[in-house]
């Protein structure tokens, strides 16, 4: 093995840093991994919030081997096979209803790029191409393209491309408010009236000027962000009223995270357009997917025979590895049981999460579904600086978390086991104790 490890440019890290002390996961299995070194490391975020089924899944591993002996690979342009129209249908079994077709990516960043140049290229093929404002949050998350790092609200993912990201733009003001809402469980009872900071972009923009709303039905990457109770339902009626269409970006949220197929049915609120990855696959063969209404398919297909009605997609849109590796997928899902599991462990999972409250520097803890939240106070002039070293003693003593500024994300596999949740909150409450 190389001893450098210069040449691998780590995204999303301080490689200098990674380099000084290595963290080498080698192997994984159920909800663990194992280090290099041979060390047990309880996976606490299912990945990198994606691997919703467990690691090492012998049903997907040999799907996956199955299909690469058959077919290694298809083209998708003017070409088609078998296993991406069937996935199609069955992702839309799961869909929210009024959902009705599967565009494919490879990724999260994909799929939400994909869905804001359907949206743009939606409206112009009605006649209203002056519909061109897309809305983001502030602190959203979605992923890395320019369409997504431009609709996405987390100041350093922006900073260094400031004055070249899209120019047709503006955010709603995130849902955070620790004032009224620290260490609410589920989710938050105030800030039902954040959602109307969308009326005052109404107003200063014009509605005939907005293209799309996009937002993660719970943010994830900014450090867990739950909807206040009323807000995404209130977001739907402003944006149907003007016509403006609401895209939901369930990369994280898809999948049985929150303890049901998606955020929009345990929302009862269906957006105009979903956008999934990560659990699709289990994580295990990299792919993403755009699902959208029959509206706004169905503008694309009213133009000529013959002709193609959307330039755009991707070498590997509906990969057959990833196709067979989705359908594997949503077999164990179903098999198992695992969005269930996913609810019924919901509320041992809230439980452990907020018995941090009153630790040292714990300064919120925010939960939904299989997803927790625990805020620690920043160091004086070093944000970010505890929860870095409390990601780095946690899994020095067995346990993978997920840290952005100075905030923990939990998001265990949804197989985990009560024993699970116990141990990774009996670590994180050690480290906190140790913590200056
Ligand atoms: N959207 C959301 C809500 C995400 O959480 C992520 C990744 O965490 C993405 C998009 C980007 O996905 P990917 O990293 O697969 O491009």
């Amino acid at each position: 093995m190389s001893t450098d490890l210069s040449a691998f440019w780590m995204p999303f890290t301080p490689n200098r840093d990674f380099r000084t002390a290595p963290r080498m996961l080698a192997r994984a299995r159920g909800v663990h991994y194992e280090s290099d070194d041979g060390r047990r490391i309880l996976d606490g975020t299912a990945g990198l919030w994606c691997v919703n089924a467990g690691h090492a899944r012998p049903e997907i591993r040999d799907a996956v081997a199955r299909q690469l002996e058959t077919l290694d690979f298809a083209p998708t342009f003017n070409m088609g096979h078998p296993l991406a129209f069937e996935l199609a249908e069955r992702l839309l079994k799961h869909a929210p209803a009024g959902l009705t077709q599967v565009f494919y990516a490879n990724s999260g960043s994909e799929a939400v790029d994909s869905a804001l140049k359907i949206v743009l290229a939606y409206h112009r093929l009605r006649g209203e191409p002056e519909r061109k404002l897309l809305i983001g949050r502030q602190r959203a998350y979605h992923g890395v393209g320019f369409g997504g790092t431009s609709v996405g609200g987390i100041p350093k993912n922006r900073e260094a491309w400031q004055g070249s990201l899209l120019p047709h733009v503006a955010h709603l003001r995130d849902t955070h408010d620790p004032g009224r809402n620290a260490f609410a469980r589920g989710q938050p009872a105030c800030g039902v009236e954040f959602a109307d900071d969308l009326e005052r972009l109404i107003r200063e923009h014009g509605a005939q000027h907005i293209a799309a709303v996009i937002v993660e039905p719970i943010a994830g990457s900014t450090g867990v962000l739950v909807p206040p109770r009323g807000y995404l339902e209130k977001l739907r009626a402003i944006t149907a009223k003007h016509g403006i269409l609401l895209i939901f970006d369930e990369v994280i949220s898809g999948f049985g995270r929150l303890g049901s197929p998606f955020a929009t049915e345990l929302f009862g609120v269906t957006p105009d357009i979903i956008t999934l990855a990560k659990g699709i696959t289990n994580a295990t063969v990299p792919m993403g997917a755009t699902v959208v209404s029959p509206a706004i398919y169905d503008a694309f297909m009213s133009g000529p025979e013959g002709a193609i009605e959307l330039f755009h997609g991707y070498t590997y849109s509906a990969h057959v590895l990833a196709c067979a590796a989705a359908l594997a997928t949503l077999d164990t899902y179903a098999e198992e049981g695992i969005f269930q599991n996913a609810a019924a462990l919901s509320p041992y999972f809230e439980d452990a999460a907020h018995s941090l409250k009153g630790l040292p520097h714990v300064i919120d803890v925010r939960n939904l579904g299989m997803v927790a939240g625990v805020e620690l106070a920043p160091r004086p002039g070093a944000v970010g600086a505890r929860a870095y070293d409390v990601f780095v003693a946690c899994y020095n003593a067995g346990l993978l978390t997920r840290v952005t500024g100075d905030i923990l994300a939990i998001s265990p596999p949804l197989i985990a086991e009560k024993k699970h949740i116990d141990e990774m909150f009996g670590i994180i409450s050690d480290v906190l104790k140790a913590t200056v």
